[in-house]
């Protein structure tokens, strides 16, 4: 991480001083997809930031118990895919690495640890920001990092008054992971919802294939292959 940010700092921002300007784009990614790709770039853009971490959670505590996790690796090694060939992106495993619940207000002190001088960033979607008083020591979050939400298609959400939010335009991409997991199952294309080498991982990790195997593509309507 230090390399590739150093060199972004080089190559992008001649002359820039300061500190270093780091996004905490925290997420499931299962799987990472072009909304995904499209926020952490045109954020990164738009506030100038040297990078944008997107960091892997290791256990979603909000999303356990409703449906089955992908594990942490397999979920990184499809983000690494994801952002290897773009500059300025790049994939966290702090929280792997911290292993149990990921909690943002622990991320972030990692974060702080690793880059004493940082200005930390943390990024959401509207519907996760709306969802940061549920966060764990969400008040640590608040004064670790500046909060940065972007829209994403549907309902505007309610955010709370308390935090002093930026908000960043970006366009917005009525893709999801949940989505794209029911897509598999029916057996329709990722294609362009995902990069082509996230796809890639997809296919050579074997990815999502048992629930597309519990509900084989269009089996109610066309019944048994021959
Ligand atoms: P799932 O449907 O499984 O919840 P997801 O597509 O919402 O997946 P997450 O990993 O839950 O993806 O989201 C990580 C972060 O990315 C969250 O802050 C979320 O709001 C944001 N995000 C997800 N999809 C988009 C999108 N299409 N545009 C902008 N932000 C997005
Ligand atoms: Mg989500």
């Amino acid at each position: 991480m230090h390399d590739r940010t150093s060199h972004d700092r080089d190559s992008d921002a001649p002359g820039r001083s300061g500190p270093l300007r780091l996004g905490m784009f925290g997420g499931t990614f299962d799987p990472p997809h072009v909304g995904h790709l499209v926020t952490a770039v045109n954020v990164r853009h738009a506030l100038a930031l040297d990078a944008v971490v997107l960091m892997v959670a290791n256990v979603p505590w909000q999303k356990e118990g409703t449906r089955t996790i992908t594990p942490a690796l397999d979920r990184l090694a499809m983000v690494e895919a994801a952002v290897r060939d773009v500059d300025g992106l790049q994939a966290g495993r702090h929280e792997i690495d911290l292993g149990g619940p990921s909690f943002t207000a622990d991320t972030l002190a990692v974060l702080g640890e690793e880059f004493p001088d940082a200005e930390l960033f943390t990024i959401v979607g509207d519907d996760a920001a709306a969802g940061l008083p549920t966060w764990e020591r969400s008040g640590d979050v608040v004064t670790r990092s500046r909060m940065v939400v972007v829209d994403r298609p549907g309902q505007a959400v309610e955010l709370s008054g308390d935090v002093d939010w930026i908000h960043v335009e970006v366009p917005h991409l009525d893709v999801s992971s949940t989505d794209l997991r029911a897509r598999i199952v029916d057996g329709r294309p990722l294609d362009y919802l995902v990069t082509a080498p996230v796809l890639r991982v997809i296919e050579e990790r074997g990815l999502y294939r048992e629930e597309a195997n519990a509900h084989p593509a269009g089996a109610e309507t066309l019944g048994a292959p021959e």
